[in-house]
């Protein structure tokens, strides 16, 4: 812990922790040595987490990365981190992010921007640019992020370490301050595959706070990464034939794809017709949940309020004009429109059906193969300032991580060599629903 906190104040100018604790994670600390000593202490004795700061901790602060949520404190902890904590790992601090984890750059964050470690004048990635930083420059072992349409796998792709989505309903989403509930999964940070299976194991399972957690047995995933069977892998013709992606990119992915035929897998290209329809319907829907997840925030219950209202209704307005931020306020907009009476139909229910067609297509192409390649991002790290003056451009970041969200199918990224400038590489791996194990174990063969 005190070496954490030592690389924790030389690195404050990252800007990854929000909050650090440190008085409660050296306490910990102390009561696990006795533990250990005693012979009682959980798997993760020891282990040194960093919290996102969307997921609720009793008795500390989560903003969610929003002015709006100053001051906020949860009464309850997130089931997750319960179970972290279970098991006597030490929670050392809260982990900036985008503004409720709409961004992939960190640009979005009341708390300011997140520098990434390896070049300081480009974006971590987002939402949980935080995470993946505190992980990258040796803040803590492990760090907590959620992922919606790409948020750990994006930024753990831009920053060089591994990132992984497990299937929707897996993890518990109790605590967990919602962005699209039908998306919103946590997801884990680490250096190593086995970490990150070791976390899975002890978050997933069923929680009577959380009805769409999964009931489906855990199972013990860090003993599982042993691989020696032939696979059957996929890659999709239109995402290696974008022309969004950057060439080394294009190289380093189709050479793991050699390199894995050459070993004898089965390795086959399928066609994709639905890709260009993947972020229009991810953008309506999540923007739809959005909406109404974030009506809460009026300034009656939670965190800000403004101090220039003079009557009920401006209290309202002023609260949530002042205290969200831009793209939050354009995710609002958009989402009560394509929710609105007239255009519900256009929009909000056609975006339902495209989610089925590609939840299908997505199923089917995982029951004939046991994965699906892909890169985790069209381009590497970006400079700040390069997108955020449009966002359809920094929507398009997303292309490659929000298939496997729309269909709730469980992804990593895994580093894959870095690009002519030194920026790292992320190759995204995809799974059939609930086969994390097979998912872990695949990802260690590949890295
Ligand atoms: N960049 C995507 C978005 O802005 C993904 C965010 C996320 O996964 N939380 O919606």
């Amino acid at each position: 812990v005190n070496h954490y906190l030592q690389n924790i104040k030389t690195k404050a100018h990252l800007n990854a922790f929000v909050e650090v604790y440190e008085h409660s994670a050296l306490q910990q600390a102390d009561l696990i040595d006795q533990k250990l000593v005693e012979g009682k202490a959980g798997k993760l004795a020891g282990m040194v987490i960093g919290i996102k700061d969307v997921l609720c901790y009793a008795d500390h602060e989560a903003n969610a990365s929003s002015k709006i949520l100053q001051g906020f404190q949860s009464q309850f902890t997130t089931t997750a981190i319960q179970r972290l904590i279970d098991e006597d790992a030490i929670i050392i601090g809260r982990l900036n992010c985008d503004e409720f984890g709409m961004g992939s750059s960190n640009e979005n964050s009341a708390h300011g921007k997140v520098l990434n470690a390896l070049d300081e004048n480009r974006v971590p990635g987002g939402s949980s640019g935080g995470s993946a930083v505190a992980v990258q420059a040796n803040l803590c072992t492990a760090s907590l992020g959620t992922d919606t349409g790409g948020s750990v796998r994006q930024p753990a792709a831009f920053t060089g370490i591994i990132g992984m989505k497990p299937t929707y309903s897996r993890i518990s989403r109790w605590g967990l301050i919602a962005y699209a509930s039908s998306f919103d999964t946590i997801g884990t940070f680490t250096r190593t595959v086995k970490d990150n299976a070791l976390l899975l194991e002890i978050m997933a399972g069923h929680d009577e706070m959380d009805s769409t957690s999964s009931r489906k047995p855990v199972l013990p995933y860090s003993q599982l990464l042993h691989f020696d069977k032939k696979a059957k892998v996929a890659y999709l013709k239109e995402s290696i034939e974008s022309h969004a992606l950057q060439p080394e990119i294009k190289e380093n992915t189709l050479s793991i794809l050699e390199k894995l035929k050459d070993e004898g897998h089965d390795v086959q290209e399928v066609e994709f017709p639905l890709l260009e329809y993947i972020l229009p319907t991810y953008y309506i829907l999540t923007t739809a949940e959005a909406s109404s997840n974030l009506s809460r925030f009026d300034g009656v219950k939670y965190g800000y309020r403004t101090p220039n209202a003079h009557n009920l209704e401006s209290m309202y307005k002023l609260t949530r004009s002042e205290g969200f931020g831009e793209e939050v306020k354009r995710r609002i907009m958009l989402g009560t429109f394509v929710l609105s009476a007239s255009y519900y139909d256009a929009y909000f229910t056609k975006a339902q059906k495209v989610r089925r067609l590609i939840k299908d297509f997505t199923e089917n192409l995982l029951n004939d193969f046991d994965y699906i390649i892909m890169p985790t991002t069209p381009t590497t790290a970006f400079k700040f300032g390069e997108h955020s003056g449009d966002p359809v451009a920094m929507y398009l970041e997303d292309l490659f991580t929000v298939q496997a969200s729309v269909s709730g199918v469980p992804a990593i990224s895994i580093p894959n060599g870095k690009d002519a400038e030194g920026m790292p590489i992320g190759l995204q791996v995809i799974c059939n629903s609930f086969k994390e194990a097979e998912l872990f174990a695949f990802s260690k063969y590949l890295s």
